[in-house]
């Protein structure tokens, strides 16, 4: 694969400025952890379309069934319909197996964390790396901020390591600027992986989520906005692995920061 175009340079705490990595995590298998049908497409949809091409194996957990959503009222209870989607969204996006829980859309930060992160130590099987949404859920929506801690916490103690999609603070302040809306974006300088992706499937598997993604105008915009990169940080990073005395990689297969 050609070296992706990345956009600037991290600047590492002890002054000296080093590269995000340019690729995904070299991992067998990854569980992504999701609050709503159409976070796995809207969200990590050119993530999980990037490690299926890699041929990492991605499973998603997804706690709700997104049926508190204002969008695709169509007489059917929404929750049965976004269902659906959520399966036809993870078949486009080469997604081995979903799990959809019950919980109650909307309330997801009500539930115990402690029983949201068994549901995610139950789910995680041999996941070596669990993907998140943002700290801060990236939109401040607290189930995606419930179902990130939930997997932090399962994570701390399956000793996994957690990545997060990130949105560039740039991105972030355009679209705020733009549409009212509340993005949290990242500087440069917290990313640790931007990645070049194709889009084509991650638009399939939007396409799938009819009901969301019609009159969602923010989505087509944010995707604009991001381009051909997605941006990544490690939440838990991997272990670092002393590789030889000049070499030093995490345990994932990163140069540089981790
Ligand atoms: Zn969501």
């Amino acid at each position: 694969m050609p070296e992706p175009v990345l956009p600037g340079a991290a600047h590492a705490g002890d002054g000296t400025v080093s590269r995000p990595a340019g690729h995904l995590p070299q991992v067998g298998e990854v569980l992504a952890v999701c609050a709503h049908p159409d976070d796995e497409s809207f969200g990590l949809g050119a993530v999980l379309g990037a490690l299926s091409d890699q041929a990492t194996t991605a499973r998603v957990l997804c706690f709700t069934h997104g049926e508190a959503s204002t969008l695709g009222e169509t007489g059917r209870f929404l929750g049965e319909v976004r269902a659906g989607e959520l399966a036809a969204a993870a078949a486009v996006l080469g997604v081995e197996e979903v799990a959809l829980l019950g919980y109650a859309d909307g309330h997801l930060g009500e539930v115990p964390l402690e029983e949201l992160a068994q549901q995610v130590e139950e789910a995680s099987g041999s996941a070596e790396v669990l993907l998140v949404f943002d700290e801060g859920g990236i939109t401040g929506h607290p189930d995606h901020c419930a179902a990130t801690a939930a997997a932090l916490l399962a994570a701390r103690r399956r000793r996994l390591p957690v990545l997060a999609w990130a949105v560039p603070e740039q991105v972030a302040r355009t679209l705020n600027a733009e549409h009212g809306t509340s993005f949290l974006g990242r500087r440069d300088a917290e990313l640790d992986i931007v990645v070049a992706v194709d889009r084509h499937r991650q638009r399939q598997a939007i396409a799938c989520h009819a009901s969301q993604s019609t009159d969602n105008p923010v989505l087509w915009r944010r995707l604009e906005l991001s381009g051909a990169t997605e941006t990544l940080r490690w939440l838990r990073p991997p272990p670092r692995v002393e590789k030889t005395p000049e070499h030093t990689a995490d345990s994932l297969g990163f140069d540089g920061r981790a």
